[in-house]
């Protein structure tokens, strides 16, 4: 398995938990101001918040990335009309 595979895997899964903690704990019986559950799912929604923005960056970066190397490789295969400026011709007048 690569890394990247393993990389998606934990991410996905960070998601899919955090997301049935919050589900299982939004109806939970709060103390106040001392609750730790809130705290805690407080924490769990800036950490979703931050991985969704990171997510983001990543397939933004990705595909500029990519739409940068396609540029470059099709530039590189180009081929040129044949003129007489390109072949540096000289004519004798
Ligand atoms: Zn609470």
């Amino acid at each position: 398995m690569s890394p990247a595979l393993v990389l998606l895997l934990l991410f996905v899964s960070i998601i899919v938990l955090s997301t049935v903690f919050l589900v299982m704990h939004a109806n939970h019986d709060c103390i106040g101001v001392e609750c730790h559950i809130c705290v805690i799912i407080k924490n769990v929604k800036s950490m979703l918040e931050h991985m969704g923005k990171t997510l983001a960056t990543a397939v933004l970066s990705g595909t500029l990335l990519l739409a940068v190397m396609i540029s470059f490789a099709r530039s590189s295969f180009v081929i040129l009309p044949s003129t007489l400026l390109n072949e540096e011709v000289k004519l004798n007048i």
